[in-house]
C-alpha cells in the first residue's frame, strides 16, 4: 500500500474532487468517483433510481475521525440524491460489543449533524434470517459442517503462493450437514468443536474464497440476544446479507473490504437475493495518530490515555472534549474528498479547518498561562478601572466586554527578557510595550529571587495618556502583551496538548517496535495557577474561547466553578498555511 504525506486536495491524481468544487476551465462541478457512479445509476434507472446507503459500525469501540469520513460519504450521498441512509450496528461478535458503544456511536453521529430517522438497525435482529440463508446454502450443497480445529483450518488454507487443501469433511452429505448444523444451534457441541463453511474454492487466488467460515459455536452472552444463540455468524456472512435485507443500493466502505467483495457477491448470487453494489474508497489516515479501534482500545485499556474521550484521542468524543466543532470536522471531510488510493493526511490540515471555524465563533479572553507579577509603580494604589475590549475583531456583532485593570497585573513569563535577543519586541529593562486594550508600560527594573536567581517581579511605569492602548503623540511600540489584573484574576488550570504520537507515521516501525513505541511522552502538559480575566468566571463546560496570543481553548466537562479547567484545542500557529504557501511557491 502506497502511503504518502500529502494534501490530497493538491494532487489531482490522488483524489477526485468533492461535489462542490469546480475544475479549472469547467463550469460544472467535478464529481467524486462515487457520486459519478451514483449519477450514472440514477440515469440508467438502476434500483428504480433509488439511492439507499448505510453506515455500518461494529459497536466494539468509539467512532474516530476515520469514521467521520465514512459517515459524511454515506449520509452525504444519500442527502445529495434525495435518498436514505440507515444506521446499522454490524454486531456479530458477542465478545466485544456492548450497549455503551451503541449509545456513544449514536451520540457522535448526531453531534456531526446527521440523522438516520427511524432507521436504526442491528445485524443481530437478522440472526434468524441469516440462519435460514445458511440452511438454504447447505441444501444447495454450497455449505458444509467442518470438524477441523481453527488451527487446522488455518493450516489447510494454504498461502498466497500455495493453494489450500480441502477439508476431509468437505463432502459430507446435505442431510448430514443439515442435521449437524441444527445440532450446532441446539447446543449439541462444545465451543469450537465445529464450524459451518461455505463450499467455494480452496485453490482460489483470493484467500477469502477458500471455504470461509460462516458460523462458529460460541457460548457467550450477546448484549442484545443474550443467550438465545450459541452459534454466531461471522462478520463476512453477516455484512453483505444485512445490506441486502435492508434494500441498500450502494454499499460504500473502505478499501479493506475490496478483497471481501467477491465473497459478498458470491453469497448474494447463490442466495438469489437483492444485490447492493459495493464501492470502496480509501481509508482516512492522519499523521501523528492511529485510526484503528483495536489500537485505540489498547491505549485506553493500558492507561496510556484517560479514556476514549481523552482530548488527545482521534475519537469524535475526544475531539469534541478537546473543543473541536462538528463544522470543522465536516469541513475537513469535504476538503479531503473521496480518494481511491491510501494516503496519510497531514494533521495540520485538520487543525487548519479547525482554526478557520474557531476564529469566527470564539470570543476573545486574556489568560496568562505562566504568570509574572508586574507592579505599576505610578498607578495609584487602591485604584481600579474597567477597560473596553472587543469580543471578536472578526465579528463586531459579538460586542465588547469590560476588563478590570489595577496596579498589579500578571504578564507571561516569556514576555520578559532581561537580556533581549534581536527581534524580541516584548518587555525588557527600559523598554516600552502596549498592554492590550489598556496602557503603554515601561519596564524600570526586574527583581530576582535571591535563592533561585529567577525573576520574581517587575516594576514598571505606565503612561496615563495611553488609555485604550494608543498614545496621543503617535508614539509607537513594537510589542503588545496580554495581561490580567492580579486583584481580579481567576486561578484556573490549563491543559496543553500536543500530538499523541511523536512520529509522523506511528505505524512505520523498525524491528522490535510496536505502535506504542512512538507515543509522545509530552502529549499533555498540565498548568495550574494560570491567571484568567474575571469575565471567565461563569464559563460553562463546552464554552470556547480564543485566549489572546495563545490559541483556542474550551472548558473541560470535568470543570467546576471551584476549579475551572480549560483544554487547549489548538494553538494559533497555523502550520498548514505555511505548508500551503510553500507548495504554491514551488509551482
Ligand atoms: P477500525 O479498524 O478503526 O476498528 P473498522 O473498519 O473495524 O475500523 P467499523 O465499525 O467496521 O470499523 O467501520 C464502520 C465503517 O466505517 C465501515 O464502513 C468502514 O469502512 C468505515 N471506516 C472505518 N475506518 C475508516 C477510516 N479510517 N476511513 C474511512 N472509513 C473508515
Ligand atoms: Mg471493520
Amino acid at each position: 500500500m502506497h502511503k504518502s504525506l500529502a494534501d490530497p486536495g493538491n494532487n489531482p491524481d490522488e483524489k477526485t474532487k468533492g461535489a462542490t468544487e469546480t475544475a479549472p476551465g469547467h463550469a460544472a462541478p467535478v464529481l467524486d468517483f462515487i457520486r459519478a457512479i451514483v449519477e450514472e445509476d440514477i440515469k440508467n434507472g438502476k434500483h428504480e433510481g433509488r439511492i439507499h446507503t448505510r453506515f455500518p459500525p461494529e459497536p466494539n469501540g468509539y467512532l474516530h475521525i476515520g469514521h467521520a469520513k465514512a459517515i459524511s460519504i454515506d449520509f452525504g450521498i444519500a442527502a445529495d440524491y434525495s435518498g436514505l441512509c440507515n444506521l446499522r450496528m454490524d454486531d456479530s461478535n458477542p465478545a466485544k460489543e456492548n450497549m455503551e458503544y451503541v449509545e456513544a456511536i449514536k451520540r457522535d453521529i448526531r453531534w456531526l449533524g446527521f440523522d438516520w430517522g427511524e432507521r436504526l438497525y442491528f445485524a443481530s435482529d437478522y440472526y434468524e434470517q441469516l440462519y435460514e440463508y445458511a440452511v438454504q446454502l447447505i441444501k444447495m450443497g454450497k455449505a458444509y459442517v467442518d470438524d477441523l480445529s481453527a488451527d487446522e483450518i488455518r493450516e489447510y488454507r494454504g498461502t498466497l503462493t500455495e493453494p489450500g487443501r480441502e477439508s476431509p469433511y468437505h463432502d459430507r452429505s446435505v442431510e448430514e450437514n443439515l442435521e449437524l448444523f441444527e445440532r450446532m444451534r441446539a447446543g449439541g457441541f462444545p465451543d469450537g468443536a465445529k464450524v459451518l463453511r461455505a463450499k467455494i474454492d480452496m485453490a482460489s487466488a483470493n484467500l477469502n474464497m477458500r471455504d470461509p467460515v460462516m458460523y462458529r459455536i460460541l457460548r457467550a452472552k450477546h448484549y442484545r440476544t443474550d443467550d438465545k444463540w450459541c452459534i454466531y455468524p461471522t462478520y463476512d456472512f453477516t455484512h453483505g446479507q444485512s445490506d441486502s435485507i435492508e434494500g441498500i443500493t450502494h454499499s460504500l466502505c473502505d478499501l479493506e473490504f475490496e478483497n471481501h467483495r467477491p465473497l459478498y457477491d458470491w453469497f448474494l448470487d447463490q442466495l438469489g437475493i437483492h444485490h447492493p453494489q459495493q464501492i470502496e474508497f480509501a481509508r482516512l489516515n492522519i499523521s501523528h495518530t492511529v485510526l484503528s479501534k483495536r489500537k485505540l482500545r489498547q491505549l485506553v485499556d493500558e492507561g496510556h490515555v484517560g479514556g476514549w474521550d481523552d482530548p488527545r484521542m482521534p475519537t469524535l468524543s475526544g475531539l469534541r472534549r478537546r473543543g473541536y466543532t462538528h463544522q470543522a470536522i465536516r469541513n475537513f471531510c469535504d476538503r479531503i474528498g473521496v480518494a481511491k488510493r491510501d494516503s496519510i493526511v497531514d494533521i495540520a490540515l485538520l487543525e487548519h479547518c479547525l482554526r478557520e471555524d474557531l476564529n469566527r465563533r470564539s470570543p476573545r479572553a486574556m489568560v496568562v498561562l505562566r504568570p509574572l507579577k508586574v507592579i505599576i509603580d505610578n498607578y495609584p494604589e487602591g485604584q481600579e478601572e474597567e477597560l473596553e475590549a472587543s469580543n471578536n475583531p472578526e465579528d463586531e456583532s459579538m460586542g465588547t466586554r469590560k476588563v478590570p485593570f489595577s496596579r498589579v497585573i500578571y504578564i507571561e513569563q516569556e514576555d520578559f527578557r532581561e537580556d533581549p535577543p534581536k527581534k524580541f519586541f516584548r518587555l525588557a529593562p527600559g523598554r516600552e510595550v502596549r498592554l492590550k486594550h489598556a496602557y503603554y508600560i515601561t519596564c524600570q527594573r526586574a527583581i530576582k529571587d535571591e535563592q533561585t536567581g529567577q525573576i520574581s517581579e517587575l516594576h514598571c511605569t505606565y503612561d496615563p495618556k495611553s488609555r485604550g492602548g494608543w498614545t496621543q503623540d503617535g508614539r509607537r511600540v513594537k510589542g503588545t502583551l496580554h495581561w490580567v489584573s492580579a486583584a481580579h484574576a481567576l486561578d484556573v488550570e490549563v491543559h496543553l496538548y500536543d500530538h499523541l504520537f511523536s512520529k509522523e507515521n506511528p505505524l512505520d516501525l523498525a524491528e522490535g517496535e510496536d505502535f506504542k513505541t512512538h507515543l509522545n511522552p509530552n502529549s499533555r502538559e498540565i498548568l495550574s495557577g494560570c491567571q484568567a480575566e474575571s469575565n471567565l468566571a461563569d464559563a460553562q463546560p463546552g464554552n470556547r474561547y480564543q485566549f489572546l496570543r495563545q490559541g483556542y481553548f474550551c472548558v473541560d466537562p470535568d470543570s467546576s466553578a471551584q476549579k475551572l479547567v480549560f483544554n487547549r484545542t489548538v494553538s494559533l500557529r497555523d502550520t498548514w498555511a505555511k505548508i500551503e504557501k510553500a507548495q504554491k511557491m514551488q509551482k
